[in-house]
């Protein structure tokens, strides 16, 4: 998503720094064993070179091993810090500074991770689905590899750790795991498996999958719907699957499908570390999911409440990596939207500081979620607050905690709230 963002903008003419926290880039795609693309069957290679290809064409300036390590100013006038997080003597390096005119998020996310559910840990023929991937991609792999005999009998088990609440859970619907799935179970089944597909919802919701699902069908993949009140139980020894165990919704009894492998569908989880990082320096709020918040999902999509900054692709949430570079593109779009002019207009609905009333506490800095109050010398010699329009919000926060009432929101006054509340009380009287 990030390197789809930087070339769009590039396209338009704009400068661009695409900065790379890992040693190379890619993200997801780039990992070893991602394979096969669902849907069009792409190789994950040959989805990216294209786009590296276009990038070394490009003016995009990339840094390697390069993180925010913070900012200053606001929309159209950023200033932000980069510093090195890696290679020799990456701590002695001052950061470099840039000014920026917008910014855009795309930090991805992780899959999740099972602990010991289903005997993840301690089973070892129990993989998820990315270590399937891993393994029917490397050629070298004796049971998997294209040389191999696949396993006589594998199980799917979908949906690990996103149908429940609470400590561990990962609770909702992460959209590649069943395509991931259709794809992988459909490769054994032609590969002469005897595949079972334990599910509660089957969601092939990109465009081929559904095509590539009565595929699977045809190849005697068997998808197996299960109730949701009792979790699958994998049986076998203390180091080895043998079968799995679950509720027939259809049948309403439980049935015990075969399984020399079992596959666990793992959703995706947000990049705790990387979101808070940014969400510590930018002040872009999180969900309560733990990934970016758009300012609104049908209103502003791809922006966020910080005005100039951008988000696309799996830090917003879970999505398929057709997905998310459509994202990138949207916010590319919005980006250089907002750079193609001169000057904003801001919002009417700021805050302001009367200075003489001001003390120079400091509370209204402390509190405001965007950056925007900052204690200036005043004509008196003394600090007092001054607050930067272009990051305010109009939020009220400050207004509510300054102990000398020295911060009015323009036109949400005392003496406009007051009268409002008259005219609705006259009114809820008459
Ligand atoms: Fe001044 Fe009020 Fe801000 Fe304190 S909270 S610095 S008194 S404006
Ligand atoms: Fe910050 Fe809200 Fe006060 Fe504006 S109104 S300075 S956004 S706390």
């Amino acid at each position: 998503a990030g390197i789809r963002a930087a070339l769009d903008l590039d396209s338009h003419g704009y400068e661009v720094l695409l900065a790379e926290r890992r040693p190379a880039l890619g993200g997801f795609l780039a990992k070893p064993g991602v394979g096969t693309l669902y849907g069009s069957g792409t190789a994950s290679e040959a989805k990216l070179a294209p786009l590296r290809q276009q990038l070394a064409d490009s003016k995009v300036e990339v840094l390697l091993q390069t993180e925010l390590a913070g900012v200053e100013g606001y929309v159209g006038n950023f200033t932000v810090e980069l510093s090195s997080s890696g290679g020799k003597n990456s701590a002695d390096q001052a950061p470099r500074r840039e000014e920026i005119g917008a910014m855009i998020l795309a930090v991805g996310a992780k899959l999740y991770d099972p602990g010991d559910q289903y005997d993840y840990a301690s089973k070892h023929n129990v993989l998820t689905n990315l270590e399937l991937a891993r393994r029917l991609d490397d050629p070298a792999d004796k049971q998997f590899g294209s040389k191999g005999a696949p396993p006589a009998s594998a199980v799917f088990i979908q949906c690990v750790g996103s149908r429940c609440e609470g400590d561990g859970c990962n609770p909702g619907c992460s959209r590649y795991c069943c395509p991931t799935t259709v794809k992988q179970a459909t490769e054994l089944a032609e590969r002469g498996s005897r595949v079972t597909v334990f599910y509660q919802d089957m969601r092939t919701v990109s465009p081929g999958a559904e095509e590539l699902y009565r595929r699977a069908r045809g190849a005697g993949v068997l998808f197996v719907r299960i109730s949701d009140d009792e979790t699958p139980e994998v049986v076998g020894t203390k180091t080895r699957a043998k079968g799995v165990v679950a509720r027939d919704l259809m049948l309403q009894r439980r049935v015990e499908a075969p399984a020399e492998l079992v596959v666990l569908a793992v959703g995706m989880v947000p990049d705790t570390e990387q979101i808070g990082k940014l969400k510590e320096i930018l002040k872009v709020p999180v969900g309560p999911d733990g990934f970016f918040m758009e300012r609104h999902p049908e209103l502003g999509p791809v922006e966020t409440v910080v005005d100039g900054v951008f988000v696309c692709g799996s830090a917003v949430g879970a999505k398929a990596i057709a997905e998310s570079l459509s994202e990138a593109t949207a916010a590319a779009g919005k980006a250089g939207q907002l750079l193609a002019r001169d000057v904003l207009q801001l919002e009417p609905t700021v805050a302001d500081v009367d200075p003489w009333l001001c003390r120079g506490c400091g509370t209204c800095v402390e509190i405001c979620e965007f950056n925007a109050p900052q204690l200036t010398m005043g004509q008196l010699g003394v600090p007092v607050a001054e607050i930067n329009k272009a990051s305010c919000k109009g939020c009220g926060t400050c207004v509510a905690w300054c102990p000398s009432g020295a911060i009015t929101a323009r036109h949400f006054t005392e003496d406009q709230i007051d009268a409002m509340m008259e005219t609705m009380l006259q009114w809820e009287q008459s």
